[in-house]
C-alpha cells in the first residue's frame, strides 16, 4: 500500500520494475555492496534460490554488477547482524555485488536564501563534477528557478564532458517544509508566502525530473544510505546555523511528521540563566543560533558586532569568544544529552554553517551532554560534520537515489 502511494505521486520514476523483495535487495546492495548472494540471503531473510533470481534480474537491468576478482567486501553491514557474516567470511570466496553506480548521474542542489550549491553524484553518491554555485538575486519563484536551470545546465555539461551519462533527474534540497517531494509550502529564507510547485518548474524547464526535499532531512537520508548512520538502528541529524534542525531515522527510515520542518526543537529549554529568545523563552536552544550568538557576543563585547565578527575573534582566541565557544558548547551538549535520552539514536551527527563552534569546545560539549545523563548511561556517539556546501547539494541526490531504486 505505501509502495503504491508514493509511486502515485512520487515526482522521480522509479529505475525498474519489480517485487517489493527486488526493491529491498536493490536498496541492500546500495547500503552495503559489494556483498555477496549469502549475505544478502541472511540479512532479508530470503532463500538463497530467491536472492539469486532477483539478482540476475537487477544485473539483466544494469541496476547491479558483480565485483571484479580481488574486489573485497564491503564491512559495513547491520549493526545487529554479526552472527552469520562471521561464518561465511571463513568460507570460499564468494562473488560480490555492487551498485552500477556509473550507469546514471544526478543533480544535488541546495537552495538557501542567497546561494544555490549544485554537484552532480553517480547513482553510489559519489560526486562526479566540481560544486557549481549562483547567487540568489531575486527569489521570486521564476527567477529562482531560471537560475537553477543555468546550474543544471552547467554541471550537466561537466558530467558529459568527462564521458559520464546525462543526468537523469535533480534533487533540491530547502529549509522548510515540502509537500509530496514537489511543493515548498513554507520556505522562510526564501521568504515565498504561497506554495510553489519547484519540482514542475524546474521539470518544465530543464526536462528532467525533479523532487525537492527538506535539507536537514536530506543530511539524514544520506547518510542513512550512504554515510555514517548506513546499518545503524537509529540515528539523529542535529545542525546549528541560522536555525536549530534535528531529524531522526528508526532502521534507516525517516520519521516522519507533518509539522516537524516548522522546527520542533528550536525552543527546548537548555539554560536557565541563557539569553532570552524573540517567544519570551529564557535560555532555550534559539540561544544556539547565529543572530542570537552574535547578539550575545555584542553584549559580552560592549558593542554591536556580526556572528562574522565573533567567528574570527573566536579563531583568534579572543578571550570573550572563546568564552561564549564555550557556554555554547554546554548548551549544544544538553541539547543533545536531551535527544539522547528520549529519542535513544546509537549517533548523532552535528552539522551546519556554526558545526565549527562544537569542533572548537569539544570537551565542554561532552561536560554538558554527562551533566544530564545517568552517570552510568554509556557516551553518547556524535560526529561533527565540517560545513561544506557541496555536501548539502549531494544529500539532496541522495534522496532522488532512494527514490529512484524505490
Ligand atoms: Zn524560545
Amino acid at each position: 500500500m505505501k509502495r503504491e502511494e508514493s509511486m502515485a505521486i512520487h515526482p522521480i520514476p522509479q529505475w525498474f520494475e519489480g517485487s517489493e523483495y527486488t526493491h529491498e535487495v536493490a536498496a541492500c546492495i546500495t547500503k552495503y555492496g559489494p556483498i555477496s548472494r549469502i549475505t544478502l540471503a541472511h540479512i532479508l531473510g530470503l532463500s538463497q534460490g530467491a536472492v539469486s533470481r532477483i539478482t540476475s534480474d537487477l544485473i539483466h537491468n544494469g541496476v547491479i554488477v558483480e565485483t571484479e576478482p580481488g574486489e573485497t567486501m564491503s564491512a559495513t553491514l547491520p549493526k545487529d547482524f554479526t552472527a552469520a557474516s562471521n561464518t561465511e567470511r571463513r568460507g570460499r570466496p564468494q562473488t560480490g555485488l555492487k551498485l552500477n553506480c556509473r550507469s546514471k548521474t544526478f543533480v544535488g542542489i541546495k537552495l538557501n536564501g542567497t546561494m544555490a550549491h549544485a554537484v552532480v553524484v553517480d547513482a553510489g553518491n559519489n560526486i562526479v563534477t566540481g560544486c557549481h554555485e549562483a547567487p540568489i538575486t531575486d527569489s521570486a519563484p521564476d527567477m529562482v528557478t531560471q537560475t537553477l536551470t543555468r546550474l543544471i545546465s552547467d554541471c550537466s555539461s561537466e558530467a558529459i564532458t568527462t564521458g559520464l551519462p546525462r543526468p537523469y533527474a535533480v534533487g533540491i534540497a530547502v529549509g522548510g517544509h515540502i509537500e509530496h517531494d514537489t511543493t515548498i509550502t513554507f520556505a522562510p529564507f526564501l521568504h515565498w508566502d504561497h506554495d510553489v510547485n519547484l519540482s514542475e518548474m524546474v521539470k518544465q524547464a530543464t526536462g528532467l525530473p525533479t523532487g525537492v526535499y527538506n535539507d536537514i532531512d536530506s543530511m539524514l537520508v544520506n547518510e542513512c544510505w550512504f554515510g555514517s548512520g548506513v546499518g545503524l538502528r537509529s540515528f539523529a541529524t542535529l545542525t546549528i546555523g541560522s536555525g536549530v534542525g534535528y531529524s531522526l531515522a528508526m532502521h534507516g527510515k525517516l520519521i516522519d511528521c507533518a509539522d516537524k520542518s516548522y522546527g520542533l526543537v528550536g525552543h527546548i529549554p537548555l539554560d536557565p540563566d541563557g539569553p532570552y529568545c524573540d517567544s519570551g523563552h529564557r535560555g532555550c536552544s534559539q540561544c544556539l543560533t547565529d543572530d542570537s550568538i552574535a547578539d550575545q557576543y555584542s553584549r559580552l563585547i560592549g558593542k554591536p558586532v556580526t556572528f562574522d565578527d565573533f567567528e574570527r575573534d573566536m579563531r583568534n582566541h579572543v578571550p570573550q569568544a572563546t568564552k561564549l565557544v564555550n557556554r555554547t558548547c554546554f548548551r549544544l551538549g544538553t541539547l543533545i544529552a536531551i535527544i539522547s535520552n528520549i529519542a535513544m539514536p546509537e549517533k548523532i551527527m552535528i552539522a551546519g554553517e556554526s558545526a565549527f563552534i562544537a569542533q572548537r569546545g569539544i570537551d565542554t560539549l561532552r561536560n554538558g551532554i554527562n551533566a544530564h545523563r545517568h552517570s552510568q548511561a554509556a557516551p553518547v556517539e556524535f560526529e561533527i560534520l565540517d560545513h561544506d556546501w557541496s555536501l548539502w547539494a549531494r544529500a539532496a541526490a541522495s534522496r532522488v537515489i532512494v527514490s529512484h531504486i524505490g
